[in-house]
């Protein structure tokens, strides 16, 4: 796992040579967004926008992400819509292990 934080430069750079690679956005202290690595969000970050504001954390193993991600207090709080299937049972597992679900 790789980890930038106001790098966008080598941020864009890894999901460009790793575009089946996947990331985490630190939305806030404890909280994650999961992203595959070539889902627009990466790079529709227009010029002056700056993608790793929020820490990414990048790996070619999603599973790493996920279960990094939902340890030590830390919880992924949603699956992109955009570049990965939010309803695929082994996405919903990693919502589930929230220790606070939350019903939206
Ligand atoms: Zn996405």
């Amino acid at each position: 796992m790789i980890n930038f934080q106001e790098q966008d430069g080598e941020f864009r750079k890894w999901c460009e040579q790793y575009s089946n690679g996947f990331y985490l956005t630190q939305k806030s202290h404890s909280k994650f967004v999961l992203h595959k690595a070539d889902c627009h969000h990466a790079g529709s970050l227009s010029i002056g926008s700056s993608p790793t504001k929020h820490a990414k954390y990048c790996s070619l193993d999603r599973e790493e992400l996920v279960r990094w991600g939902s340890s030590e207090g830390r919880e992924i709080v949603k699956i992109c819509g955009s570049c990965l299937n939010p309803r695929e049972p082994s996405l919903t597992f990693a919502l589930q292990l929230r220790p606070n679900p939350v019903r939206e």
